[in-house]
């Protein structure tokens, strides 16, 4: 654990020497080509970008969620699709194993985790199951010593490359919601799981995110999370809590990042004689952006903090997740109209890229509605 505070501020000037230096020049092949180059991949690799969150026993850094979330503003500070790369084993792909996993299932699967080797990914969302997500219609039936899984999950984010995935699946036949599911590791190679093409889609390109197939696939018994049948939601619940908080961190870097560009534009451009940024009404859209990173910035270091100290997060968690990736998309809005045309046409800016990027956010990991309900809920039954 990085806790020495001369260390763990050595470790963020390497993740912001490697934001600039090595992502941020490759953001247009990035885009270009719809892949991160294996490359620079390597480097992340040798630079322990995977295993962030993963406990030091098992090979990762066993960052404390504050400092999680400290690396996650530098890290999303280039184009999303760099952190999306390592996000899924510093994130939703390793989280339930090291929430829930058994001895051996950490043992044998954190480790390639957290080095890099393998890529994770978490697979929830089915055809009829996004915000409903306890819906689940993937069946997984015990015949002696595997147990066999048949349905589809969708939009998984790293599917199309991942080497080993987090499955919810309904472990007990006719039981509704989250009763009844249970979450296994799926690696790929397991006989009966495939993986679709990489979807197009509005942006991120070079994060590729795709379907998952299984036709009578066999997973070992000792592939069920924690050994128990009926507790995948729990897991998965547990892995969310945790990611909410690191979503949110991961979508105020590109906030930052947004409002570098656009005070750089507007100190550049001339109009009327001086520079845009002279004038009050752009200096207002500064200093709204500004102001919301500030909040956004404040409230999540606050509730990974709560966190670290083991207390309750889940109510923080959703308002974190629902004020840093709706001010993410206000603050990409108003970092266009401080470009002017230029925001829009692809060929004079990247500005535009991000704005589609981080329309991502507010969808994904709970829709802003949920969360908004989530936040309601938990208020409603406090003051009751
Ligand atoms: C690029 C991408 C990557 C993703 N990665 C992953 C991944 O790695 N793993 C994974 O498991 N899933 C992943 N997802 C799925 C994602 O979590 C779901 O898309 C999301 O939860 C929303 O579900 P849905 O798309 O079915 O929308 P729907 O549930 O169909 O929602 C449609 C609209 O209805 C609203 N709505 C739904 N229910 C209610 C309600 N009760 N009250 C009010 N409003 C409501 C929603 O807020 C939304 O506005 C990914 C999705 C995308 C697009």
């Amino acid at each position: 654990m990085i806790r020495e505070p001369v260390a763990f501020e050595g470790f963020l000037e390497s993740v912001r020497r490697f934001v600039r230096e090595v992502a941020i020049p490759a953001e247009g092949v990035v885009e270009a080509d719809e892949r991160v180059p294996e490359d620079i991949v390597d480097k992340m690799r040798q630079a322990g970008f995977f295993g962030w969150s993963i406990p030091e026993d098992y090979g990762g850094a066993g960052l404390t969620t504050e400092e999680l979330v400290l690396a996650a503003f530098e890290l999303s500070q280039c184009a999303v699709a760099f952190r999306a790369r390592v996000g899924t084993n510093t994130g939703i792909g390793s989280e339930g194993i090291v929430a829930d996993g058994t001895d051996e299932q950490k043992r044998r699967y954190l480790p390639p985790l957290a080095s890099g080797k393998w890529t994770g990914a978490l697979a929830v969302t089915e055809p009829g199951a996004g915000s409903e997500a306890t819906n689940v219609r993937t069946s997984a039936r015990r015949e002696g010593g595997v147990y066999i899984l048949d349905g589809e999950k969708c939009y998984i984010t790293n599917a199309p490359l991942a080497d080993i995935f987090t499955v919810t699946a309904r472990t007990e036949p006719g039981s509704k919601g989250a009763e009844g599911v249970s979450a296994f590791i799926v690696e790929r190679g397991m006989p009966g799981l495939s993986t679709g093409a990489p979807y197009r889609k509005m942006g991120q390109a070079g994060s590729p995110v795709g379907s998952v197939y299984f036709d009578q696939c066999r997973v070992p018994a000792g592939n069920l999370i924690g050994g128990v049948e009926g507790a995948g939601f729990r897991t998965v619940m547990k892995a969310l809590n945790k990611q909410r908080i690191h979503l949110a961190a991961l979508s105020t870097g590109p906030a930052m990042r947004m409002l570098e560009m656009a005070i750089q534009h507007t100190n550049a451009r001339v109009q009327f004689g001086q520079p845009v940024s002279h004038y009050q009404l752009v200096q207002a859209m500064m200093a709204d952006c500004k102001t919301e990173i500030f909040a956004a910035r404040s409230m999540i270091l606050e509730a990974a903090r709560k966190r670290d100290r083991g207390q309750d997060v889940v109510l923080e968690a959703s308002m974190c997740k629902y004020f840093a990736t709706e001010m993410c998309g206000r603050v990409a809005d108003r970092c266009v109209q401080m470009f002017g045309g230029a925001g829009y046409i692809a060929d004079h800016s990247s500005i535009e890229r991000w704005y589609r990027d981080v329309r991502l956010f507010r969808l994904y990991e709970g829709t802003s509605q949920i969360h908004q309900l989530n936040i309601a809920r938990l208020l409603l039954r406090e003051s009751a």
